[in-house]
């Protein structure tokens, strides 16, 4: 895992018992394209899918995943508080995938919830069993409003809470810079302790 160019952002919803069973990392060109994606419009729901790659740590045998790209979705059916994948969006985003990123997989999706909140409605759960299934394929929700995001991530068991959302990985590179705005995420969270919250499951 690349945890030492990388610097941690926590949601206050990781406590003890609580953990994300993968990990998420974002390259910080990633994070930058979905913030502009998702300021792109204040009103609508907009979204896309995640580019990555699912990767397991020999050392910890901990999977993770790694956030490369963002691909926004065309063919949507968007309004103010639904977003949907069609099947020509379904479709034009995989012929984009083997044409461009052969290498690299879907490991998720985003969309946004303009002034809504972070949170999974029970459709994008719907959505995200139904499209995103693989345990370690994660659902990203942007509220462009008040600057929010938050990751929902699969336990181990499989289950998929919609309310409790995770931070994230920003792989900085050790550059001293960040790039992270999100209002409702913070580099330390005291309640936990840190390493333990990051390799206990
Ligand atoms: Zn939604």
């Amino acid at each position: 895992m690349p945890l030492s160019g990388a610097r941690r952002w926590f949601s206050s919803n990781e406590e003890p018992g609580f953990h994300a069973h993968t990990p998420v990392f974002v390259a910080q060109s990633a994070y930058l394209r979905l913030v502009e994606h998702a300021v792109s419009d204040l009103e609508s729901e907009v979204g896309g899918i995640l580019v990555g790659n699912w990767l397991l740590d020999a050392e910890s045998r901990r999977q993770f995943i790694v956030i490369e790209t963002a691909l926004p979705a065309r063919f949507t059916r968007q309004g103010s508080v639904y977003l949907t994948f069609t099947q020509d969006s379904l479709v034009n985003l995989n012929a984009e995938m083997d044409e461009y990123f052969p290498d690299e997989q879907i490991v998720g999706w985003y969309h946004t919830h303009p002034g809504m909140g972070v949170f999974l409605s029970s459709y994008d759960a719907w959505l995200h069993h139904h499209f995103f299934r693989e345990p370690w394929q994660v659902a990203l929700v942007i509220d462009p409003n008040s600057a929010t995001g938050g990751f929902f991530i699969r336990q181990s068991d499989g289950v998929l809470d919609t309310g409790r959302y995770f931070g994230f990985y920003e792989m900085d590179g050790n550059s001293g810079q960040s790039f992270v705005r999100w209002n409702n995420l913070q580099q330390e969270l005291e309640a936990i302790d840190k390493k333990g919250a990051d390799l206990n499951e």
